[in-house]
Formats: C-alpha cells, sequence, structure tokens
C-alpha cells in the first residue's frame, strides 16, 4: 500500500517542507506495517495500518511531535556522543580507544534513539535524519564481532559473553536492535541495520534454546524484537527462540544465580501468571513479547493467560494516570491496591511498555478496553515524563509532590526535569513512541477501519477490496467533537468504528444529519457503501469528572482527582492564588466545575476551575490527633478558587507542590 499524499489537507494543517524525489520515494514503496505486525490472520482481529497510511496532521499530538523531531531527537543524537554511548561502540570496534562508560545496557539507548529516528523518518523524510541514522547505524555495525555478536560494554571489558545473564542486559540491547533495524527498514528501506541484526539473531538462534544453552536475560524485551524480526524476515527460528524466551520463564533460571525470581518475572511461568509483578518495565515488556508469540504460535492459551493479567493490572495496579510501577525499590509493581501517590514510582518507559502490551492486546482480541488504556497512559503517565519543549524528561511520574521534598536520587523528580539520566533508558524510549504513534490512530480489518485514537490525522486502509482514505478533524483531548470525512472510499460496504471511550457516557454519533446514542466503552459502528464527502461526527461528552478511588487504594482514600475527556488533572502551586498551599489544599466537591481553554499557558491547554477550602496547618510536635466520631470539619475555611492544569503539563515552570488526588473538604 502507498502511503496518502497531503492532498485535502485542511489549511490549520502543518506545512509539508519540500521533498527530494529520493526523499519521496519511500512513501511509493511497498511498506509493510508500524512497531507491531502480526502475520496470523487467524489470531488477529485487528490489523495496524503501515507507517505513513495514518498520519496526525495537526493539533495536541502534533505539537508533541514537532517537539520530538526538532528538538529531542536532534539533542538525543548529541547525548549518546557525549554520555559515551557511541564511543563505547567505537572502542568495541577498535576505531577509539577508553574504557567502556555508563551502565550495561547502553546500546540499547542508540538502538531505540535509531528506532525512534526511523519512525520519525516514516512520518515525515528528511535527508538529515536518513544521514543521521546511516552514520550510527555505521558505528553499530562496525562494533559486531564475525560471529554476530554484539554488545559495546561486554566486548570492552572483555571478561566474556553471557556471564551474568540476570544483569548483562545482552539480550535487552539485542531486542532493541531487532526493533529498531525493523523500524529502519519499513520505514527507509535500508538494511544496513537489519543486516547487523540478522547476523546478531542467528547468533543466539545457534546459542539458546531448549538443546542449547537454557538460560534468559533478566530484563525482556528481546521477545518482541525477535517476533518482529521473524515478522519482518520471515525466518521462523527467530519466533521459535522468541517463544522458548517466554516458556523457559517462571522455571528456577534466575535462582540458578541466587536471583530472587520475582523482580526477573521469573518466580512464574508466564502461561500459569495471574498478575503483574516484580520490576514493572521488565513485567510489561515480556507480556508484550508474550503477546506477540501467542499471536503468531495462536496459542490462545497464552493469550488468555495475558489477558488475565492485564484485567488485574488494570483493577488493582494500575495508577489513574495510567502509570505502573508502585514501589521505588525494584522499580517494581506492588501488591494489589498498594498505589500510593507521593511515593509513586510509574517509570516513563513502564507506561510505554503498557502501551505496546495494550495495543498487541487490542490487536489480538478487538477489545476497546485494551484502547481505553492505552489512550489513558498515552495522555497522561506517558507524556508526564517529557517537557512540552520535548528534550527535558522524568524517569519517575509522582502523583503528588510535596513542599519540602528533597531530591534523594538521581532521578528523583525534586530535582525537577532533567536533560538527560545517567540510565537513560527513559528519553530515547520516549522518542520512539512519540514518532511511532501514528501507528497507534486506527486499525483496519476484512470489514472495515476502526479509529481507535483521536486526533486530526489522514488515515489511509485496505477495506472491501480497495482503499478507503479518511480525514479527522478535532481539537481533541481539548473538544470532544471528532469529524471524520471520507475522502476516498470503494463501492463496496464497509464498516467505519469509532471508539467511545469507558468515560464517555452520553456520547452521540452523527450520521446524515441524524443523531445517534452511543455506547460508552465500545465502537460506534456504521456500515454502509461510502461516497467521497461523507461526514460522521462523533461527540464525546466533556464534563469535568471528579473521580474517587475503591476504598482499598488506602493511600488516596478521602481523596477525589479530577478528569476531563482522557485527560487527568493535577492542581500544582504555580496557578493557585497567593497565599493558598496546595499540600493544604482540600477540594470543595459541591462547588461548581468550569473549564477555560488557555492558548497562552503551558502551550495550550484546558484548565478546570473548582473551589477549595484549604485547611492551614500549622506545625504540630505531634502529627496525631485524637480521633472523632462524627464527621470534625476543619473546612470552615472561606472557599478559595482552585486551578487545575493537566497532569502531563506539571513542573514545566519549575518545581514546585503538586497533586492529583485531593482531599474532599466534606470528609475529615
Ligand atoms: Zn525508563
Amino acid at each position: 500500500m502507498s502511503a496518502p499524499t497531503s492532498a485535502g489537507a485542511a489549511p490549520e494543517r502543518v506545512q509539508e517542507p519540500s521533498r527530494t524525489a529520493d526523499e519521496a520515494a519511500h512513501e511509493r514503496a511497498e511498506l509493510p506495517a508500524g512497531p507491531a505486525a502480526p502475520t496470523s490472520r487467524a489470531a488477529t482481529r485487528l490489523r495496524p495500518v503501515p507507517p505513513g497510511a495514518a498520519r496526525v496532521t495537526g493539533g495536541f499530538w502534533a505539537d508533541r511531535q514537532r517537539a520530538n523531531r526538532e528538538t529531542a531527537i536532534p539533542s538525543g543524537q548529541e547525548r549518546l556522543e557525549s554520555a559515551g554511548n557511541l564511543d563505547n561502540l567505537r572502542i568495541a570496534a577498535g576505531t577509539a580507544t577508553g574504557e567502556a562508560r555508563g551502565p550495561i545496557f547502553m546500546d540499547s539507548d542508540v538502538y531505540k534513539w535509531l528506532e525512534a529516528a526511523a519512525w520519525e523518518y516514516g512520518r515525515q523524510p528528511s535527508g538529515e535524519l536518513l544521514q543521521a541514522q546511516r552514520a550510527v547505524t555505521e558505528i553499530v555495525a562496525a562494533a559486531q564481532q564475525p560471529d554476530g555478536y554484539l554488545d559495546s560494554v561486554v566486548q570492552i571489558e572483555g571478561k566474556g559473553r553471557y556471564r551474568d545473564l540476570p544483569w548483562s542486559h545482552e539480550h535487552y540491547c539485542a531486542g532493541h536492535l531487532f526493533q529498531a533495524a525493523v523500524a529502519q527498514v519499513r520505514c527507509t528501506g535500508d538494511r544496513g541495520l537489519l543486516d547487523v541484526a540478522i547476523r546478531l539473531a542467528n547468533h543466539l538462534v545457534e546459542t539458546f534454546g531448549e538443546d542449547r544453552r537454557h538460560d534468559v536475560d533478566g530484563h525482556p524485551v528481546v521477545e518482541m524484537g525477535l517476533v518482529e524480526l521473524y515478522r519482518e524476515t520471515g525466518n521462523r527460528s527467530y519466533l521459535e527462540l522468541a517463544r522458548y524466551f517466554v516458556e523457559a520463564r517462571g522455571h528456577g533460571l534466575m535462582e540458578s544465580y541466587g536471583k530472587e525470581p520475582t523482580y526477573f518475572s521469573d518466580r512464574v511461568p508466564v502461561r500459569e501468571q495471574t498478575t503483574v509483578e516484580g520490576h514493572a518495565v521488565r513485567a510489561v515488556y515480556l507480556a508484550a513479547g508474550a503477546a506477540d508469540v501467542a499471536v503468531e504460535l495462536e496459542d490462545a492459551e497464552l493469550l488468555k493467560a495475558l489477558t488475565r493479567q492485564f484485567a488485574h493490572m488494570l483493577a488493582t495496579k494500575t495508577y489513574v494516570t495510567g502509570g505502573l510501577g508502585a514501589r521505588w525499590d525494584w522499580e517494581a509493581f506492588g501488591d494489589p491496591y498498594e498505589l500510593p501517590a507521593d511515593r509513586a514510582y510509574a517509570e516513563t518507559c513502564a507506561a510505554i511498555g503498557g502501551v505496546q502490551w495494550a495495543w498487541r492486546m487490542l490487536l489480538a482480541t478487538g477489545d476497546p478496553v485494551y484502547a481505553d488504556a492505552a489512550e489513558r497512559m498515552l495522555h497522561n503517565g506517558f507524556l508526564a515524563g517529557v517537557s512540552l519543549g520535548g528534550a527535558e524528561y522524568f524517569y519517575v511520574n509522582p502523583l503528588q509532590h510535596r513542599d519540602g521534598a528533597h531530591p534523594d536520587e538521581n532521578r528523583s523528580p525534586a530535582h525537577g526535569r532533567r536533560g538527560w539520566f545517567d540510565c537513560a533508558c527513559c528519553p530515547p524510549n520516549i522518542m520512539r513512541m512519540l514518532s511511532s504513534l501514528d501507528g497507534y490512530l486506527a486499525t483496519s480489518d476484512d470489514d472495515g477501519v476502526q479509529l481507535h485514537l483521536y486526533a486530526s490525522s489522514e488515515v489511509s486502509a485496505a477495506v472491501g477490496g480497495g482503499a478507503a482514505k479518511l480525514s479527522v478533524e478535532t481539537d481533541y483531548p481539548w473538544d470532544g467533537r471528532v469529524r471524520v470525512q471520507v475522502q476516498e472510499s470503494p463501492e463496496a460496504e464497509w464498516t467505519l468504528s469509532l471508539r467511545a471511550p469507558g468515560w464517555a457516557e452520553g456520547a452521540t454519533l452523527t450520521v446524515d444529519g441524524e443523531q445517534q446514542p452511543v455506547t460508552a466503552g465500545a465502537y460506534a459502528t456504521v456500515r454502509r457503501a461510502w461516497s467521497a464527502g461523507d461526514v460522521v461526527e462523533l461527540v464525546l461528552p466533556m464534563a469535568v469528572r471528579l473521580t474517587e478511588a475503591d476504598e482499598r487504594v488506602d493511600a488516596v482514600r478521602g481523596c477525589v482527582a479530577i478528569e476531563r475527556g482522557p485527560i487527568v488533572y493535577a492542581v500544582e502551586q504555580a496557578d493557585q492564588p497567593d497565599g493558598v498551599l496546595v499540600d493544604d489544599l482540600r477540594l470543595d466537591v459541591s462547588a461548581p466545575l468550569e473549564t477555560e481553554h488557555r492558548p497562552d499557558l503551558l502551550a495550550g491547554v484546558t484548565v478546570v476551575r473548582a473551589g477549595g477550602r484549604p485547611q492551614a496547618h500549622t506545625a504540630q510536635p505531634w502529627p496525631y490527633r485524637p480521633a472523632t466520631t462524627a464527621a470534625a470539619q476543619p473546612q470552615q475555611a472561606e472557599e478559595v478558587p482552585v486551578t487545575a492544569v493537566p497532569y502531563f503539563a506539571w513542573a514545566n515552570r519549575g518545581i514546585g507542590p503538586m497533586r492529583v488526588w485531593v482531599p474532599r473538604a466534606d470528609r475529615a
């Protein structure tokens, strides 16, 4: 399928730079698919659209993608240089000398950056982006050993390969290399990185497996990478190795190294597991890779196990922001309902892995619960990880930041957003997510086209023996109207499906001027023979919602969160009246809730205005007091205006007190 042209672009859309013939040539080529391209039709309910076939053209995500392209990706390349990632590869190649720098998994940051650059080139080709990734690809290729092995830090240190798989991250780096190589060939046609990936994958196939060395890496991701490499090359041994790595977990391999297995997702076999546990990023990457394996092998039992795990994660271990991972200790999931707001870990990478897992489950099942989850993660827990400018990051994403918080660790949010980290897994991960985001907008199946995420966009998909082209116009997430116009359609009937999120009670769909109700948490569908010019309008209710948590989330009992559309709000000190401290704030839940769009604020956000009754706190020698029987109300205080901003935008005006969950003024 060829990518859509820019014909019919609405005037407010981003002006595309002129392209050379070379740059445009790749668009005419047959492009297979985006980040995950299942090949099993039997086990795939929905099919992703190829790169370029769905494009964000303006609005909320276009702003983020522009910052990603213009600021984050170029500065990311500089960081790979200054932090030593590229030098490590040069030293391993013998073209430079010195000691290895940084953590053992430094190569993975290079690969994630390469993946980001590839998807970004796929979105909008540029000679500069192509040259940059070719130059970095050459550095990677030069470091590879003749038998295919590649890991710069291990090679430099010379202590031997695969000596300490729980910590060495050798397969982890390989997995990110495979994903980058697939992105590169799909978006640029270049095979440079793919050749490196194939040599390394062949080496892994020769080294690991049931009848070879019986071992797994402490950090999953190679599973997703191997399956995608199989999908790209057709080499089934990569799929078999991915299956082996999934099945080998939970059988004592980490314990054989003297490690406690939970952290490594190695306590319980994947197909027997009922929840997510241990290191959050490891757990969700493994689950996403297992979903890929389940789909390709049409393994219904494995998919069922993953369905169960995802449901338990959503029901008991997910923050309202979609953030994952409640514990700083071991960057881990907590027990069910253990979701403290202030010490939330909610690593940015975990939200990304959560989206990747949710997307694979959506493709496999067509269940909109996964698209809902991905939307929540993307707009909140993920997006909070990057500054509005695009190149300052949070590794950890708490839901509360108190006055006087001390930055006790390198990655503490109390430092404010940072340009990079010693352990820099998150920044290039954010880059690749934003540059591949277009691939998460829509899918198709034999029956028609499904829209999952709303953005001003163009979507092209194969339906009913032809190509359907749609243009979507919306100011989502600030406005709930989503206008879909058919640009081109085959003559045969097909079904247009639009997701109504679970929160969208009262949504409507207007077709041919006739309004019809829509069920929240389902796809609204219209089946007909479409003609160019047909318009369907979905209206999602954007009333402000006050949300409370299950009582078992003890940490936020008696509090409410403010939500509107897919956006979770936070009260940040910068927006409150003089003398009103966020730490003292209580929300008057009976006060009216109003909204105002503020184009001048935080790159343009809709704020929520509420009423609060601050409870002034004085220094107490002992922070406990006799319990009262009646609701002893401290809220004789006068009502003050409270302004809430989207959580994702916090800490763009320096670091200060912030909270998502605010105590109710009517509760003691
Ligand atoms: Zn990370």
